[in-house]
């Protein structure tokens, strides 16, 4: 029997061994109800401590459990992307190893997504965290709502259900796995959200806190890029720099008339220095953008340009 994996859960675990055990317990409980055919990929994600003894246990007992492990901790981007490309299901469900996220949840995202989203993300309207964290999401959040568009509660909750089309051309590394939603909206795909119930850390310590705040302002610039320019960069910087240099033309203009028609000196004149140096910020934004251009041309031959929805044949 080759029948198509219906589930693959990908699950990043970096240090959780005390909560890797008792997470399977639960899951298989959810996933065997449901009678769909499934499989657990726990990513361990350079862990130090017994995690990956642990996820072995498991494996040994039950073939559906799955692992991967790195050399190193390679942090929470690539654990998402080598789950991502190693799973078989027809939907990935994501979740933390914390126990954090309530297993019981996932029918509700099955179910959303049968609505005809490709997405669903998880939305911890009851966050059983800290201030410290608590705060700098809810600012992330309204962020993104302002700059993306992207109408989610929680886009960076790690809980979510995604149709494998939604997944195939995702590349994500750094920050971005927090901008999942975004990404993914981006392409054309239809983002959904559902309340999900969120329970307090009982074993081990969150790796995360109040620092990513500052590190997210950057990734959140770089999203705004490569969502509204990848394509296009000259767009951006050759609008700015051309603005500039007509700016540092039309003082030029207007000093070289007040020097020649009228005799007067202009050398001492900080405009002089203002034109002189707008017309060398703009010719330079406008090559950066040149650049830009190039560096897309290829890019765009090995990325993915469209998805495919259906298919008739
Ligand atoms: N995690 C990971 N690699 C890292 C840091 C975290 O795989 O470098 C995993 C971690 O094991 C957990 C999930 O990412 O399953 C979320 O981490 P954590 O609970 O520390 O974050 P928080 O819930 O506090 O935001
Ligand atoms: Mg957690």
């Amino acid at each position: 029997m080759t029948e198509k994996t219906e589930l693959s859960i990908v699950i990043p675990a970096y240090n959780e061994q005390d909560n890797v055990i008792p997470l399977y317990g639960e899951l298989k409980k959810v996933l065997e109800s449901l009678g769909k055919s499934f499989e657990i990929i726990f990513v361990d994600d350079g862990s130090t401590d017994r995690t990956l003894q642990n996820i072995k246990e498991l494996h040994e007992k039950d073939e559906r459990v799955k692992a991967l492990s790195f050399s190193k901790n390679f942090q929470k981007a690539a654990a998402l992307s080598a789950g991502f490309d190693n799973a078989k299901g027809r939907v990935i469900i994501t979740m933390d190893a914390d126990l954090q996220d309530d297993s019981n949840e996932i029918p509700g995202f099955l179910a959303k997504l049968e609505q005809g989203y490709d997405l669903v993300v998880g939305w911890k309207h009851k966050r059983k965290d800290s201030f410290a964290k608590k705060i700098p999401s809810r600012i992330f959040n309204l962020l993104i709502r302002l700059f993306t568009g992207t109408r989610v509660h929680d886009c960076d909750c790690n809980f979510r259900a995604i149709r494998e089309e939604a997944v195939k051309d995702l590349n994500i590394y750094g920050g971005l796995y927090r901008y999942i939603p975004v990404l993914v909206k981006n392409k054309g795909h239809k983002v959904g959200e559902i309340k999900v119930n969120h329970r307090p850390r009982k074993h081990g310590k969150s790796k995360y806190g109040f620092n990513r705040l500052f590190k997210g302002a950057f990734d959140l610039v770089t999203i705004k890029f490569l969502t509204s320019y990848n394509n296009r960069p000259l767009h951006l910087f050759g609008g700015l720099g051309a603005m500039m240099s007509l700016a540092g033309i039309a003082i030029g203009a207007y000093l070289s008339v007040i020097r020649l028609y009228y005799g007067e000196p202009i050398g001492g004149r900080p405009l002089l220095l203002l034109g002189v140096l707008l017309i060398l910020m703009g010719t330079q934004l406008i090559s950066m953008g040149l650049i830009g251009e190039m560096i897309a041309n290829t890019y765009q031959r090995t990325e993915h340009k469209y998805v495919i929805r259906e298919r008739l044949e």
